[in-house]
């Protein structure tokens, strides 16, 4: 048998080993070469100082057992890169570090999961694709590129996915920020001693041995040229062996600004997807489930809840920053008893800056509800009885009159109204103003409450 056919029957039988898994086989035994043949001794080459180290301390014994095997001779193994070979030197390889392969991280964060991520209309898309690619990695939609304003889910929906692929199907999951990616291929660019090498072979084997790579929030790539085109490399050979690429960013493929064309058209090549900020019974059923899973549902009023829904519209991390703000300032203050005047003051400067116009309209209904004892949801329901039909007057009358909005926004926020509906009840409304005082009284009252 020549040298090569003997490493070669070596080889099959190390990769069928039952203690060397298939990642393993492939970072350190794939590149190895059997080099000579001496008396008692032979000599292997590897690629890297790493390898040696690696190699000697972690499978030594099951090289050596093997390698008798096939030889019939027993051999002491001497590992040497090809340097080493060249230049007939055996450097000591003690303190080479070993980045751990085995162990792999994936980052993931357990408690995002699809479970505990609510589905409204404004992410059901979002969502049933995130499910898709979570069954089928890599084959319907490579890459899928999820963008959205902060707070409504994008990180949440990734670790989603990574979870359900590592769980279902077992396969590698690397997510990282892409600043993580920067920093990572800093740090390998920047060394420059011998072992350089080896970082790069390791950047390399990070962000491409992996059957899923997630890149959070990539408009932080920033505009370094080189960075960009590591990012391209990348993609292309994980892209080229059908691995999922998954994105996500604040912004478009399209109004990525500061990255180059080639990397946004390749963004495009896939699926881009992306989440809208919830509405009203959306961000209820967003504030139950949270209530839910904090163990806190008996304690927690409607309105209160409504109160929440109602001030923060657009970032659901504001939401969560709100239920834990009341939940605290209650056990603070109150025996834990959570009462609407309690979640008023403990909220009071914590909306502050963020109301959108759109806020003043929820806002309205919101105070319009609680004064005449009844939900939001009411008041953009289809009911006419007049506890609810006067109550919903009042307050398209305010929004009209005191915030001016236009009457077919006005419409849409009560339930999908038609614009003339909303003017009728604006007409009647100052109609009624002229003769009753006490009516007057209580808008004024609801009036002075809006921020
Ligand atoms: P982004 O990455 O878009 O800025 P995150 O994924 O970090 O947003 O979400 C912010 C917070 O809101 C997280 O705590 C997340 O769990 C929560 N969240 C976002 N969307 C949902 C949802 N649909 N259901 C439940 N929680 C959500
Ligand atoms: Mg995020």
């Amino acid at each position: 048998m020549d040298i090569n056919n003997i490493w070669n029957s070596f080889l099959d039988k190390i990769k069928n080993n039952e203690n060397v898994s298939p990642m393993s086989y492939e970072t350190w035994f794939s590149k190895t070469i059997l080099y000579e043949l001496d008396e008692n001794l032979a000599t292997v080459i590897v690629p890297m100082h790493v390898h040696k180290k690696h190699l000697k301390e972690n499978y030594n014994d099951i090289i050596e057992e093997t390698f008798t095997d096939v030889t019939g001779s027993n051999f002491k193994i001497n590992y040497l890169t090809e340097e080493e070979v060249e230049k007939n030197i055996n450097i000591n390889t003690d303190d080479v570090g070993v980045p751990n392969i085995d162990s792999f991280e994936s980052n993931l964060k357990d408690h995002y999961n699809f479970d505990n991520f609510v589905v409204g209309e404004s992410n059901k898309f979002a969502h049933a694709t995130a499910l898709v690619v979570g069954e089928k990695p890599g084959t319907m939609y490579n890459p899928l590129f999820i963008y959205a304003s902060s707070g409504l889910g994008k990180t949440h929906l990734m670790h989603a996915i990574g979870n359900y692929i590592t769980i279902n199907n077992k396969k590698r999951v690397l997510y990282v920020s892409s600043e993580k990616f920067v920093s990572d291929f800093i740090n390998i660019t920047k060394k420059t001693n011998k072992d350089n090498f080896d970082n790069v072979e390791f950047f390399k084997r990070k962000y491409r041995d992996v059957d899923v790579l997630m890149i959070d929030d990539i408009q932080y790539l920033g505009n370094a040229e080189k960075t960009q085109q590591e990012f391209f490399n990348t993609f292309n050979d994980l892209y080229g062996n059908n691995k999922q690429i998954i994105i996500s960013s604040d912004r478009s493929p399209d109004d990525l600004k500061l990255l180059e064309d080639r990397l946004r058209t390749r963004f495009n090549w896939g699926l881009t997807i992306d989440i809208k900020p919830p509405d009203f019974s959306h961000r209820m059923d967003i504030i139950n489930k949270k209530i839910e899973s904090n163990g806190l549902n008996t304690n927690f009023p409607q309105d209160v809840k409504e109160y929440i829904a109602s001030n923060c519209t657009s970032d659901i991390r504001k939401i969560e920053g709100a239920i834990t703000r009341v939940v605290a300032y209650a056990t603070m203050m109150n025996g834990s008893n959570i009462t609407f005047d309690l979640a008023m003051e403990s909220l009071k400067d914590y909306f502050g800056e963020c109301i959108s116009s759109k806020n003043k309209i929820d806002q309205v209904q919101q105070l319009v509800a609680k004064n005449y004892n009844i939900t939001v949801e009411d008041l953009k329901s289809k009911r006419r009885t007049s506890n609810i039909s006067v109550p919903r007057q009042i307050a398209m009358y305010i929004c009209r009159v005191f915030l001016e909005k236009p009457l077919p926004k006005i419409g849409i926020e009560f339930g999908g109204k038609d614009h003339t509906t909303v003017m009728h009840s604006v007409d009647k409304i100052k109609k009624e103003l002229k003769t009753n005082k006490e009516l007057e009284k209580e808008i004024n009252k609801i009036i002075s409450k809006i921020r």
